[in-house]
């Protein structure tokens, strides 16, 4: 039988082992690095850590909850779901844990990959998936320094929970869809707190509320209307769209709303056109943000002190502690792990001017190898579970093909790929996202590597059919 092997335990590699498990692919192993299951949902666990995906979708469509505290689920309501899943669908046991990949190679001759651990071991498996994400590398920005800081310091996505905030004077740097989400309580504790902004961010009222009991058996009927929701969200990415300038409307008018000073609102108000950078929900960041001991300050941090921060003006602010909501190295696609193909193909040159894949999972040059949430299948709008849910029954379909016509591997051709990509990009070319610069592209070559162009129904469709041309088989 063949020997699966997946790298990761969060959604993705949780939604790859249970498509295979439940369609008899019974030789499945999940490598994690870390001791528990739950990829981002284990490790981002900073105050008011939640989903700003509605949670009637997101969530799994084959094991749907009802008992959703609220609309948007907080971290460790979507962390218990995980164990539950991971539980009833017979994965935990196929987690081995405190493994970290750290190099994978093609075997030619026995048609399978070598893994090699951080510990120096090695196994072996005929098929290797990637379900190690796209946000799973938290990056903090190098400020001169930082290293002498004598206060506490750390990423929003390793939270220090031995660090009180009561009392504390406290920097934070960022405002992305982390930092909306704990500046709030920081704010509630803390004795002063300056945010540091460097890009305005258009933000959207949340219809969250709680989901009480008598309530419970509609959660599943709030699933289809969030789908449709997320769709025409999702055209609202397209350029100039009519749903692009309602956004924009009611983006400025809860801005408008929520923030009466006109010198604070001046500095909150976005650039640059709607969508072309992640667009943000939240009914409590710009309350918290107008609070007396508040500052948005709109300078960089230029310099941490051993006691505080400075901006290029030369002005220090002492602060007892600095948190980084400064996201993730998401253009590092499986970074950390040296990937290598056939005829010694190196993933990372291969991708040097951003990752590229067929249906964002299939790359040429290296067989065997499937890619969950790879590149161009992240979203601006929507679930990206169904995404996930889709690439894996792509996997299953090409494992299914393999094991019935008795192939020993199988590899995308290089001409399937380039029609995939040049399409995929031609149609990036005309969302919002080209329009600025954001983490969904490449800081180099500037390629928007990150974003799958449209909603999710396209991609099901696309990747629904297996298309045997695609790929050459062994
Ligand atoms: P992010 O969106 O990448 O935001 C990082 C923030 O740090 C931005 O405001 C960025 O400014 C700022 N920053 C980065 N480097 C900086 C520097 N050197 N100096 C000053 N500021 C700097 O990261 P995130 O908030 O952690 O979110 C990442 C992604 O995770 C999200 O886009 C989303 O996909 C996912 N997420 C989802 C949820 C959810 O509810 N579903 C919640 C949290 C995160 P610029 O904007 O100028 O670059």
């Amino acid at each position: 039988m063949t020997r699966v092997g997946v790298i990761g335990s969060g959604f993705g590699g949780l939604a790859v082992a249970v498509e295979l498990l439940r369609n008899g692919h019974e030789d499945v192993v999940l490598w994690e690095r870390s001791d528990d299951l739950g990829g981002v949902w284990r490790d981002n666990t900073y105050p008011g850590s939640g989903c700003d995906v509605p949670s009637p979708l997101y969530q799994f469509s084959f094991a749907p909850r009802r008992t959703w505290s609220r609309r948007y689920a907080p971290q460790d309501e979507i962390f218990d779901y995980l164990h539950e899943v991971a539980a009833s669908y017979g994965v935990s046991g196929r987690i081995v844990y405190g493994r970290t990949v750290v190099r994978a190679t093609w075997q030619e001759e026995d048609a399978r990959w070598e893994v090699g651990f951080a510990d120096g071991t090695t196994e072996h498996v005929e098929v290797l998936v990637s379900a190690v994400g796209q946000l799973s590398e938290p990056r903090i920005p190098g400020v001169t320094g930082l290293e002498d800081f004598t206060g506490t310091a750390f990423h929003s996505a390793r939270w220090d929970h031995s660090w009180a905030p009561r009392g504390q004077r406290v920097a934070v740097v960022g405002t992305g869809a982390s930092a909306i989400q704990f500046v709030p309580h920081l704010v509630r504790d803390a004795a002063s707190v300056s945010v540091f902004q460097r890009t305005a961010n258009y933000i959207l009222p949340k219809p969250d509320g709680p989901f009480p009991r008598w309530y419970h058996p509609a959660v599943a009927l709030e699933r289809p209307l969030f789908r449709s929701a997320g769709e025409g969200f999702s055209r609202g990415l397209d350029d100039g769209s009519k749903v692009a300038k309602i956004n924009k409307a009611v983006s400025l008018g809860h801005l408008r709303r929520q923030v009466r000073d006109p010198e604070l609102r001046s500095k909150l108000t976005p650039d640059y056109p709607v969508g072309c950078r992640r667009i943000l929900f939240s009914n409590n960041y710009y309350p918290a943000l107008t609070q007396p001991h508040v500052e948005l300050v709109t300078e960089s941090v230029t310099e941490v002190t051993p006691t505080g921060v400075r901006t290029p003006d030369g002005a220090e602010r002492e602060v007892d502690a600095i948190v980084f909501g400064t996201g993730f190295a998401a253009q590092d696609f499986l970074a950390g792990i040296e990937v290598t193909g056939r005829d010694g193909a190196q993933l990372s040159k291969q991708w040097s001017d951003g990752a590229r894949a067929y249906l964002g999972v299939h790359v040429p040059g290296f067989p065997n190898l499937f890619v969950a949430y790879g590149p161009n299948t992240n979203l601006g709008g929507s679930s990206i579970i169904v995404m996930l849910e889709a690439q894996a029954r792509h996997i299953r379909m090409v494992l299914d093909r393999m094991a019935e016509l008795d192939h020993r591997s199988v590899e995308v051709t290089a001409a399937a790929e380039q029609v995939w990509d040049r399409d995929v990009q031609n149609r990036l070319e005309r969302s919002a996202w080209a329009q600025c610069d954001s983490w969904y592209r490449h800081p180099v070559s500037g390629r928007i590597t990150s974003n799958w162009p449209g909603g999710t129904r396209p991609y099901e469709a696309r990747t629904a059919e297996l298309v045997p041309e695609a790929f050459a088989w062994e």
